[in-house]
């Protein structure tokens, strides 16, 4: 089967409350049961400058101080996942932004309780998520291989284009 039409990618982090509580292991595990391949893996810490150009729409608002503040709390894991329509795939495993509201099951309706600690950040667009891909990885930084279990998470017609 050919998979060259599985490659859409998105990003995702795993934000400071999760590297806190110790969900990064669980909310890997939530992407990978689902049937994402994962390409790039890795944690750093985020400044001022990559946070203000991250979170450019909410970065006029008034809470946009303590978000940034939040986000400096500790390192971050940033990961970025492939698959069929993998960016809605994920926002719809991620849950909506007030994680009390979120729906059960959703990583923000299972793990966090707060508007600005909800665990994760995933990219909302396939177009905001190849910048956002960019942003946190290097071409280097994301592998290419392939992965056997897909014979069993895709019919070779939805691959189709
Ligand atoms: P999402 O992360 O669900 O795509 P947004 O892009 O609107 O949501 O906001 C980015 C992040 O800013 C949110 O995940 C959350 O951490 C924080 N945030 C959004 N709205 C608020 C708010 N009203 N008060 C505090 N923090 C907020």
């Amino acid at each position: 089967m050919d998979f060259e039409g599985v490659k859409e990618k998105t990003l995702v982090l795993i934000k400071p409350d999760a590297i806190q509580r110790s969900l990064v292991g669980e909310i890997i595990t939530r992407f990978e049961r689902k049937g994402l391949k994962l390409v790039g893996l890795k944690m750093m810490t985020l400044d001022e400058a990559v946070l203000r150009e991250h979170y450019a729409h909410i970065s006029d608002k008034p809470f946009f101080p303590g978000v940034s503040k939040f986000m400096q709390k500790s390192p971050v894991v940033a990961i970025c996942l492939e698959g069929l329509e993998v960016v809605k795939a994920v926002r719809l495993i991620t849950g909506i932004t007030k994680a009390r509201e979120a729906e059960a099951g959703s990583i923000r309706g299972d793990f966090a309780m707060s508007v600005a600690c909800n665990v994760i950040h995933a990219s909302d667009s396939v177009e905001t998520a190849q910048k956002e891909v960019s942003r946190f990885f290097k071409a280097d930084d994301l592998y290419n291989y392939s992965k056997t279990e897909y014979e069993n998470v895709y019919m070779e017609d939805e691959l189709e284009k």
